[in-house]
């Protein structure tokens, strides 16, 4: 009886617990994302933000949608007092007076702040807006917007020479080092990892007052790139308000698949960027799965792309050494799950056929799928190794499966 009785408390005490576990989803932070217009995938990045900063455990995400391009704004009257933080993922028409105010009235009362990527490109004529966000590229930026700011032999270089505002070169995976290892954004993060290919934006310039260099990147003139460290991230106070700005993350309007946001090292500094611009401190705990100096990494949270495989195959058809060979880990990892799924199996394998059969795929595609995807193939791929036996280029790989299915 004693013994019922001490269980019984313990229970009880381990279900209080529990009830202040699910208590806490209410003391959660707020954030709003503010998108609706951007010459990038706004439709698919904000709902990638607001996943990112929900996954975080510690944010509850609204979104504030302007009208469309053209259309009357007036009406666009947005309120960010309720909120923690202010994700801005906008770039476009300008917003109406008030809306205007409330947000420089938001940052100078102790509001935080994220900017995203193309959000650095708006409002070039809006003073309050630029001396908020530090640095900005385009919209007719040139040196009345402020010096460019880049890294030289570790200082930070205010350049006043005069030129455009914002430029990048081809997309490419690049390696991003950190410039203050110690900020609480980066505290135990690897101070270089590998970020996966995006735009590397450059030639920022703005009023960069109160702003300090988080982290930068090289960007070669091989890849189209101005040869100087450029900061990719950034903190700006103004008032007694906190901002975190990140110029990583492009999503292309006519991309299906974007690696840029998808990458941990997007992901990680976005949500610790969130959580300094709210609370001036970052409690979030640095992920065990991480992008190394040469390999850059996808965040394993991601939902929406395991809904629909067809961008996956597409990266897949297309790859080609020194690109990203993420498409090909996203499908490695979807067929170790399924692997007792025979439908998921079915439709796999079929991908797989296809991709080995077809002119469209790179000699690349097939390389790695004879010498990596080859150990789920049976029979049914045997015509297709033969085949593949006699292509001069393909033919050591295809002995190699050939081998493996036992032929
Ligand atoms: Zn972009």
């Amino acid at each position: 009886m004693q013994k019922r009785i001490t269980i019984t408390v313990i229970l009880a005490i381990f279900s209080i617990a529990i009830m202040n576990l699910s208590c806490s989803r209410e003391t959660r932070m707020s954030a709003l994302v503010v998108t609706g217009q951007n010459n990038h995938h706004w439709q698919r990045s904000s709902v990638a933000l607001k996943q990112i900063l929900e996954k975080s455990g510690i944010f509850t995400v609204d979104m504030s949608i302007s009208p469309a391009t053209g259309q009357d704004m007036s009406g666009f009257i947005v309120d960010f007092s309720p909120y923690d933080v202010v994700v801005l993922d906008y770039t476009g028409d300008d917003w109406p007076e008030e809306t205007r105010n409330n947000f420089v009235n938001y940052v100078q009362n102790g509001g935080g702040v994220v900017v995203y990527h193309a959000a650095n490109n708006a409002f070039p004529d809006w003073p309050e807006y630029n001396e908020i966000i530090g640095l900005g590229g385009w919209g007719g930026r040139n040196e009345n917007a402020g010096p460019y700011v880049y890294i030289q032999d570790g200082e930070v270089v205010e350049d006043n020479s005069p030129g455009r505002g914002g430029s990048h070169g081809r997309p490419h995976e690049f390696v991003v080092e950190a410039f203050n290892p110690s900020h609480p954004v980066l505290e135990g993060l690897p101070e270089r990892w590998m970020h996966t290919e995006d735009e590397l934006y450059s030639e920022l310039r703005g009023p960069a007052k109160n702003m300090e260099v988080l982290a930068y990147a090289y960007a070669d003139e091989k890849f189209g790139g101005t040869g100087r460290n450029e900061p990719l991230l950034m903190t700006i106070t103004y008032g007694n308000g906190r901002v975190f700005h990140t110029v990583l993350g492009h999503a292309g309007i006519g991309d299906r698949f974007f690696p840029a946001m998808e990458s941990a090292g997007f992901v990680v500094t976005a949500q610790r960027g969130a959580e300094w611009a709210a609370t001036g401190k970052v409690t979030q705990a640095v992920p065990a799965s991480f992008p190394t100096e040469t390999q850059s990494l996808r965040w394993e949270f991601y939902e929406d792309i395991y809904s629909d495989i067809t961008p996956v195959v597409e990266r897949m058809k297309k790859y080609e050494t020194g690109k990203s060979n993420d498409s090909f880990n996203i499908f490695r990892k979807l067929i170790a799950e399924n692997l007792d799924d025979r439908n998921k199996m079915d439709e796999y394998h079929n991908i797989i056929r296809d991709l080995l059969k077809s002119r469209n795929s790179t000699l690349e595609c097939k390389r790695i799928l004879l010498t990596e995807f080859s150990w789920i193939a049976d029979d049914s791929y045997l015509d297709i190794y033969k085949k593949l036996k006699n292509n001069r280029r393909l033919s050591d790989e295809a002995q190699y499966a050939l081998e493996l299915i036992g032929k």
